[in-house]
Formats: structure tokens, sequence, C-alpha cells
């Protein structure tokens, strides 16, 4: 697996003299501050009114391989702007460079000196390696050579121990964007697990996979019955994956993190019509980014974290043994669950896991738990293209959501904030005795109030997790993180990149 190696390169001056570098990219908001170049740019300037508005490619005398491509942010201090001008930039730029037949370009970022655009430079990178990204298949099919010819950036200005550091959060986005954007049957259960497996191979991650379907059913009966309607096909079956990371020094803290990872998503017997299920094989964005984000752990070698995370690697088909709403299934947890819509089965694959989890937690030092899952499409149509973070009492009371709302924000990875409010727990309750909990009430998610925040109180309930609440002897904080908004570029599920939200918000959080 490769991606564009990051090189700390001293300054400009230095770019220009070293001839391993075929093309300078330089990402601003104006050029005007260039001293190395600034003939040139003022000449180009004097004919070209695009420069300063749009990414234009000059030809230059000075610049490496003569390719000079200044990428402009536009405005960058208004009230909204925010570092994301610089990553949209440098995608424009990166695509520039390698259109134009580049294959190591340098990158200089001139940032505004405020908080708010200190990681610009590495942001850039992570823009830059977004754009380049190529669709596993694809690369697979036609060879990376050829779909990614961009071997290295240098990155002007940034110090090595800063090059490393954005190397290792490219590297997690990497397998992210491999495990969520690739089609249902390469990436089916097993496979899947596989590729986890090769991909933690040589690191300090644990992996272990748990393919016994009699094992499955007894410890994950809601993931199983997710799952039912796969087992008639060898190649559907479900995989549990987990993967333990240690780091060294004494541990602080403990992070739990539960993936959802719906290799395809029919929607089962309430099956998704009208073109809906389209776009579906990226139902797996959640398990991805927790994979992305313990590779980034793994390479940065971060010390004092223990990381044990659990993957539910699951197709939801669609067939006789199929599960049917109204059916009651009880959950690891040991609560009495009633399907209202097989549509929504990420939150019963998610429960299973968070309960497992939660055994963990208890014996744990200083837990943290998560889950990651492309959930609702009311999370994207209330919050557009943010992931949504909905914590509980416990995570709240620390802070959880809003420091990683706020280091979001400065790696261009944001994600908004949603509240758990008593409506959500009163819209799950059991409506008889028959049952503890309802999954899913009936209607689209997205026109249903609070359709985004009322799937996390399922997943506390059913997960067992009221069970640690803030009022108990041992409280856990957790924080539910919906990227159904924020998991795909542009929002086009079927085409678009998987985003790899958000992983580089967590490793800005854990390892920074
Ligand atoms: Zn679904």
């Amino acid at each position: 697996m490769s991606y564009p190696v990051a090189i700390a390169v001293s300054s400009v001056q230095a770019a220009l003299n070293d001839s391993q570098w075929d093309a300078l990219i330089i990402v601003a908001s104006s050029f005007t501050a260039v001293p190395e170049l600034q003939s040139e740019i003022n000449a180009a300037s004097a004919i070209d009114s695009r420069i300063g508005k749009e990414t234009v490619l000059l030809l230059s005398a000075k610049a490496p391989g003569q390719r000079l491509i200044l990428a402009a942010t536009g405005p960058l201090d208004r009230d909204y702007d925010d570092v994301r001008s610089f990553y949209d930039a440098a995608k424009q730029g990166i695509s520039q460079a390698k259109a134009a037949g580049a294959k190591a370009p340098a990158l200089y970022v001139i940032a505004p000196d405020s908080d708010a655009y200190q990681y610009a430079a590495e942001v850039a990178y992570l823009g830059a390696c977004q754009a380049l990204w190529q669709p596993l298949e694809g690369r697979e099919a036609c060879g990376e050579t050829m779909l990614e010819p961009v071997t290295h950036i240098g990155v002007i200005g940034v110090s090595e121990h800063q090059a490393g550091y954005m190397q290792a959060v490219e590297a997690g986005k990497r397998l992210a964007r491999d495990l969520c954007g690739t089609e249902p049957e390469r990436m089916a259960p097993r496979r899947f697990a596989d590729y986890c497996v090769e991909a933690f191979a040589g690191t300090a991650v644990q992996v272990s996979v748990e393919t016994n379907v009699d094992t499955l059913q007894k410890d994950y009966p809601l993931l199983m019955a997710v799952a039912r309607s796969s087992l008639q096909v060898d190649r559907h079956k479900p995989a549990v994956i987990r993967l333990e990371y240690h780091g060294e020094g004494e541990i602080e803290q403990t992070l739990l993190f539960a993936g959802k990872g719906l290799v395809y998503d029919t929607g089962g017997a309430d099956l998704k019509t009208g073109g809906a299920m389209a776009g579906m094989s990226r139902d797996k964005g959640g398990a991805a980014a927790v994979a992305g984000f313990i590779k980034t752990v793994a390479l940065l070698k971060t010390k004092g974290i223990r990381i044990i995370a659990e993957i539910g690697a699951v197709r939801n088909s669609i067939g006789s043994d199929a599960f049917v709403p109204d059916e009651i299934i009880t959950s690891h947890a040991g609560v009495r669950v009633r399907i209202g819509n097989t549509d929504a089965e990420g939150r019963l694959v998610l429960a299973d896991l968070l309960s497992h989890l939660r055994e963990d937690a208890k014996t744990a030092v200083n837990p943290k738990l998560f889950s990651i899952a492309t959930l609702t499409g009311h999370a994207a149509r209330a919050v557009g293209p943010y992931s949504a973070l909905v914590e509980n009492a416990a995570a709240r009371r620390v802070g959880l959501s809003a420091d990683l709302a706020l280091v979001g924000d400065l790696w261009a990875d944001p994600s908004e904030i949603s509240r758990s409010r008593r409506e959500d727990f009163s819209f799950i309750k059991g409506r008889s005795s028959a049952d503890d909990l309802l999954s899913c009430n009936n209607a689209p998610s997205s026109v249903t109030p609070r359709g985004h925040q009322f799937p996390m109180a399922f997943l506390v309930a059913a997960a067992g997790l009221d069970q640690h609440a803030l009022n108990t002897a041992q409280p856990i904080p957790y924080c539910h993180i919906d990227i159904a908004g924020s998991g795909v570029d542009g929002g086009d599920w079927q085409h678009s990149k998987p985003s790899a939200a958000p992983v580089a918000a967590l490793a800005a959080y854990y390892c920074l």
C-alpha cells in the first residue's frame, strides 16, 4: 500500500535548488509575498486576472520542473472561513500538478498567523493526498503506478516530525478510504477482515477475526439477525474483527471503538427500493474509519493509550431466511429488542459490539467508548457534510465531543454536536411487556424528528450502557459518531471518494 511520502523541505529556495522536485505548488490567499518568484508571478498576474482567484499553472524558468502552480484559497478572514480552504485549494493544486505530469511536487503553504490555521501545511498535504487517492478496484486492475503517479510531496517549512505525523495520518485515511470505498464483493465481510489483517501486519496491533457462525450466534445475537439471510452464501458470511493496541509506557486512557461495517445494505426485508440501494457498499465507512485511526496510532506508536476495537463486518441481504420487523431478539446485553425496520440494521450490529466493549471498559484504565457509523440519513440532513456527535452525560461532563469538535476544526475534519435528550429514550421504549426496546420507527430517519439522536439512545439501552450512566458507580463516557453526512466527499454515495472522517480529528485529539 503506497501513498505520497511527505518530505520536510526547509525553504522555498531549498525546493528551487533540489532537482528531486518537479513542480512547485503555492497554496495561499494571495501571491504577493513570494520573493524567490515574485517577478515571474507579477508578470503572469499582469496578463492573467485568474491568479489569486483560481488555480493556475504557469511556465516558470525558476520553478522545479518549470511548473509553478498557484492554488488560491480565497478569503480566509471571514467569520465562517476555516482551514478547509487550504485542504480544498491543495486538492486543486495537486490535481493540476498530476495532470501536467508531475510526480514529485513541492507544496508551499502561506497561511495567516492565527490559531485557526496553525496546521494549514499538514491539512494541505492531507487534501492533496485525498485528491490523489484512487479506488482500490482501479489500482488492482490498472496498477498503482499508473493511477497514482505522485510518489513524494515536499512540504516546505515543516519539520521532519511534522512530516512523519502527517504521513501517518494519511496512511490511516488511505486504509479507511480503501475499506469504505470498495465494492461489496471485493470487500465482502471476510475479505474486509483479510484486508485488515494485511494492513496491520508488522505493527503492534493484534487482529483477531471471529467467523464461527455458532460462536457469533451466541455472542452477537442482534448482529447475527442482520447477517441471517447472508449465511446461505459462503462468501457473504459475517466476521467480527477485533483490533487491540497497547501503547508503550503507563496506560493513561483506554479507547474503545465499535465500527459499523455493513459491507452491503440492501435494507433486508424492508428492501431499499426506487434506486435507494446504490451506494450502500459505503455503509462500512464507520468500521473503515476505526481501522484507519488505529493504523495511524500504530504508525505513530502513540504512548500511554490502549485501544480495543470491534468491527462488525456484515452483509444485510434479503432472502427467505431474512429477519423481519416484529421479531424480538435478545441482545448480548440481555435486552429484548423488537425489530421495527430491517433497514435500521447498523444499530443492531453496533449494540452487540458495544456490549462486548462495555465489558472490556469495566476493567480498563480511564475508558472512553465510541461508535462510528454511517447510521442515519437524518444526520446528513440535519448537519450536512459534518460528522454528528451524540454523547452521554459522562462524556459531556469531561467535554469529549466539545474537544473533538474543536480539534476537528483545526484539521479540516469538522463535526457538530447534538444533544441526547429524554425524548430519544421515550421513542425507543418497548410498547408492551413483550419487549424492552423498539429498534426503529417506519418512516425514513430524514423525516423523523431527532432521527439521528434517538438511535444513540437505542445503542445505550440495547448495549447495557445505561448501567454506566453518570450517576452510577462506574460511569463510562460514550460518544456516538454518525458519519452519514461526512463519510463521502460531496455526498454521492456511489461515486464520490470516501472522506475518511473522522480519522484526522481522532488522530489530532489522541496522538498529537
Ligand atoms: Zn440500513
